[in-house]
């Protein structure tokens, strides 16, 4: 019997993606020339369908679709172990970072939003309203609004709480629409990825959701992953203290919104209650971590070389509001403690700008690699990505 021929594969290169690629960080693709090193070195490839080895190819190819659908994207935790080793200096990492640039900027809602946060000429358009939001924070109505006034009930002995100045009612009309704006925008961001794998890798569901919800969380939780990586250890220090920084605020935050409406906790919460006391602990241990967490990602970042990758705008916006975020936290008390007169109330207005900022264009951002980063460990997990039985998905081109 004589054999089968083989059908073709069409192959349909988007060359204004691989231009965008190159623009977003990953200008070294076009030098890989396939020789696997990057996947052997790749502590987290499975072995079934490894990466980054077909990704890069796809890069250069300019297989849009291909890419911006493809979980392992996502899997890769940016520790650039397999640019270290890369002998022609194709620096995969970096173009898997940009191909996750451009995963934010196609999943995000609303569409036009992404395309605003991930381009520098549009800054000064998105920080305006953080940045009027921060005059209105810093400049209350009426005899409220006098720094003078303020500077007396402060040499008065007394602390004027923030509530005097900013009350709860315009922070809770700022910040409640705004949560229901970011629900909605993850939601449909996470509805929209998760689609496009499916389709894509044509997975078949094999296991219960729930349980590989809670192992992608896990693995989140414990950075199991990000710690298995060996050419940056400081990458994952700083991760690590970022991470938990900002869960560490996060379940402050909430717990601060409990204290207030269920037991009636008035702010500032000082040391002598043992619940109350125990939250402002973990509110400053939280806050000291992520601000540190970030100076280190900076100074990485400064540093450069191929363990720390390529800095891009879509790196430094997120890091350095975030890194703002906890500075200005800390500052707040600080200037509160040491300082006399408005400094604290206008330390306190900029750090709600800087917190709109982060979490208004959260989905948008660099800050979205969290969700897309969990939905595409869920999807590894729900549809069997490192089950060795499993057969392999759907391929729409030749490279694997
Ligand atoms: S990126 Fe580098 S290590 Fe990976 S296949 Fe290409 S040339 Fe080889
Ligand atoms: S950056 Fe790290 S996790 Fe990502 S592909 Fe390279 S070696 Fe693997």
């Amino acid at each position: 019997m004589a054999a089968e021929t083989p059908s073709p594969t069409l192959i349909q290169p988007d060359l204004e993606f691989v231009r965008t690629l190159k623009r977003s960080g990953a200008d070294t693709v076009k030098k890989c020339y396939q020789c696997a090193t990057c996947t052997v070195t790749c502590k987290l490839s499975p072995d079934r369908q490894p990466f980054p080895r077909k990704e890069m190819i796809w890069a250069q190819w300019g297989l849009k679709d291909r890419l911006l659908t493809d979980p392992d994207v996502w899997l890769c935790e940016q520790c650039n172990d397999c640019s270290t080793q890369c002998p022609r200096g194709a620096r995969p990492g970096d173009v898997l970072a940009a191909v996750r640039a451009q995963a934010v900027q196609r999943y995000a809602w609303p569409t036009w939003l992404g395309r605003l946060v991930a381009q520098p000429k549009y800054f000064a358009v998105l920080a305006a309203v953080p940045l009027l939001l921060g005059l209105l924070f810093s400049m209350p109505p009426g005899e409220k609004g006098d720094f003078d006034l303020l500077f007396l009930k402060h040499t008065g002995g007394r602390f004027a709480p923030f509530e005097d100045f900013l009350s709860h009612g315009v922070l809770y009309g700022v910040f409640i629409p705004l949560s229901v704006f970011i629900v909605a925008a993850v939601v449909t961001g996470v509805k929209r990825y998760w689609s496009a794998m499916s389709v894509e890798t044509g997975a078949r569901n094999a296991n219960p959701l729930c349980a590989s919800v809670l192992a992608a969380f896990w693995e989140v939780l414990t950075h199991q992953q990000l710690r298995k990586c060996e050419s940056n250890k400081q990458r994952y220090l700083a991760h690590a203290l970022i991470f938990y920084g900002f869960v560490g605020l996060l379940i402050t935050t909430a717990m601060v919104v409990v204290g207030l409406y269920a037991f009636g906790w008035e702010l500032p919460w000082n040391l002598d209650h043992p619940v109350r006391g125990f939250f402002k602990i973990l509110g400053n241990v939280s806050g000291l971590a992520l601000t540190a967490g970030c100076v280190l990602m900076v100074l990485q970042r400064l540093r450069g070389g191929d363990d720390v990758g390529k800095n891009t705008y879509f790196d430094w916006v997120f890091l350095l509001i975030l890194g703002g975020v906890g500075l200005t936290g800390l500052l707040v008390q600080l200037t509160r403690i040491v300082t006399y007169g408005a400094l604290p109330y206008i330390v306190y207005g900029v750090h709600l700008a800087l917190v709109f900022f982060l979490l208004a264009y959260f989905p948008h951002s660099k800050f979205a690699h969290l969700i897309y980063h969990i939905a595409a460990k869920v999807h590894s997990k729900v549809y069997d990505r490192y089950d060795e039985r499993a057969p392999s998905p759907a391929t729409t081109a030749g490279a694997q």
